[in-house]
């Protein structure tokens, strides 16, 4: 068997023509061509000034498509695609990130905004799997040959956002936010049997460190290319010096049979030897800290227990990294978000230790799975878990209130409980946005959906994405039997279903 590749290129700028270079050569180096229906996802959780390196840049991606385009004789259709942060309109991140210029430079691109696609129920089959099926954009179900173009970026709450990782954008926000708590590895792990690409491209130029939506910019000038997901984000892992093994999501891909972590068994090239890679990452900081220390001399006093699992004592995954989320994108809003932050307390998980709050201090059991019992500010409190098992939920059920809604649950909440100093947010995660929503209130300060600067945008881009969904859902079949064959190369032979080839799909 021939090894995956990965090639390490140097790219000091965002030029789009030395990127399109780059990735031909990339592209011949590993003999691959783009055919049929290829499909392009990005990485643009959030976008804007605000946000400068959370997102794979447009350059990037432009550089990526004319390469594609170049070596496409036998493409059908050209496209990108993407689900950005949750909440957050992908039409509104694709306006911010300046996609929509891009492609109209490009010419003969779709881009597609998955939260207004129909979505396909996967069946998985593997051991161990969170759940039975996942559901996926259709444009993803469909793809003939994708391409995974990530920012690398470090994370809160999975160490790392490489090429894997990436895959969370290709579920829409109620599939999204379900196992979106202590097993995010296991989700992650999971979603790669909805497709495998056969062409990754990761932005490294100005790579993100230490969070996910507003991370430092670190420069690495690297482009990083690859024909295996595992392989891939196992050398990303080297060059920072992150050993691979103790990233779950990619030790799982790669004890199911995705692909090697092993250097010995991956075949990497380029201009850029490993070596000089992780010298130019040597500082590079992934920023994985528990919620108690992160907020350390701070206002925010955080505290947690266990989540409800046998085997994590921390939710890494959920409502403590939002939490640190939440508070750095207040913090880019408002240099004075922690002097504006009254004391305050808040609690995740199943906490057994003592709470130090005095007298007129709030006090936040934070998701459903909080839970307490002992005395704050002298009075007795007992709060219960509302934690409903990961079996109980049904995805076909399972609704996730836009922001708008967020924002009014909030707002209720809060009222409902101005006498109160303690207070519950139920939820399984609690979003980001419900958590800056929250700190927006306690805080006095601005509420970055309704910055002046974005609102017209934000809300326009939100009654588009609105309209559209409607006018979907009322002209599309309801159901229909005969689905798109997912490619049966998208996983490992051993765990793949007797019947595989001939499954079908179901659009809902
Ligand atoms: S409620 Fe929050 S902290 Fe608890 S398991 Fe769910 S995501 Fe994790």
């Amino acid at each position: 068997m021939t090894k995956p590749t990965v090639i390490l290129r140097h790219c000091g700028d965002y030029d789009p023509h030395r990127i399109e270079k780059i990735a031909a050569d990339g592209l011949d180096q590993m003999g691959l061509q783009p055919h049929g229906r290829t499909l392009v996802k990005p990485n643009v959780v959030a976008s804007g000034e605000m946000f400068p390196h959370a997102y794979t840049r447009p350059e990037f991606v432009e550089g990526i498509l004319r390469a594609l385009k170049s070596r496409g004789s036998k493409m059908r259709e050209l496209a990108v695609g993407e689900r950005s942060g949750i909440t957050m309109p992908t039409r509104f991140a694709f306006k911010y990130a300046g996609y929509y210029e891009m492609a109209k430079r490009v010419g003969d691109v779709k881009l597609y905004h998955f939260d207004e696609h129909t979505q396909v129920e996967i069946p998985l089959y593997h051991q161990g799997r969170l759940r039975d099926s996942f559901f996926t954009p259709e444009p993803v179900a469909k793809a003939d040959f994708f391409v995974n173009c990530p920012k690398f970026k470090a994370h809160p709450w999975t160490t790392v956002t490489f090429s894997m990782k990436n895959y969370i954008g290709i579920q829409d926000d109620r599939h999204r936010l379900i196992d979106h708590d202590h097993a995010l590895n296991y989700k992650v792990a999971d979603l790669q049997y909805i497709t495998q690409p056969q062409f990754i491209a990761t932005d490294a130029i100005i790579a993100g460190e230490g969070r996910m939506l507003t991370p430092l910019p670190y420069r690495l000038d690297l482009i990083a290319m690859g024909n295996n997901q595992v392989a891939f984000d196992s050398v990303c892992c080297h060059i920072i010096g992150v050993d691979p093994m103790s990233v779950d999501h990619i030790r799982l891909a790669h004890e199911r049979g995705f692909g090697p972590i092993d250097l010995d068994k991956i075949n990497i090239c380029g201009d850029v030897p490993l070596e000089e890679a992780q010298e130019r990452a040597q500082d590079f900081e992934v920023g994985l800290i528990r919620v108690e220390e992160y907020f350390k001399d701070t206002n925010i006093q955080a505290y947690s227990g266990p989540p409800p699992s046998d085997v994590d004592e921390y939710c890494w995954g959920g409502c403590p990294g939002a939490l640190e989320e939440a508070i750095e994108i207040l913090r880019v809003y408002d240099k004075t978000t922690d002097e504006k932050l009254p004391p305050m307390h808040i609690v995740f998980g199943a906490y057994d230790g003592p709470l130090d709050v005095k007298a007129g201090e709030k006090v936040v059991f934070m998701g459903d799975c909080a839970t307490f019992r002992g005395k704050i500010a002298g009075n007795n409190v007992e709060v219960e878990s509302l934690y409903r098992d990961r079996s109980e939920i049904d995805p076909k059920n399972f609704n996730v209130d836009d922001i708008f809604v967020k924002m009014a649950k909030v707002e209720t909440m809060l009222l409902k409980n101005r006498n109160n100093d303690v207070m519950r947010i139920a939820g399984c995660p609690v979003s980001v946005a419900e958590q800056v929503l929250l700190l927006v209130k306690v805080a006095q300060t601005k509420n970055p959906y309704l910055d002046p600067k974005q609102v017209i945008g934000f809300v326009s881009c939100y009654l588009s994405m609105r309209t559209r969904t409607a006018l979907k859902r009322v002209l599309q079949q309801p159901y229909q039997r005969s689905g798109p064959t997912i490619r049966g190369d998208a996983r490992p032979d051993q765990n793949r279903a007797p019947d595989d080839a001939d499954r079908d799909l179901e659009w809902v």
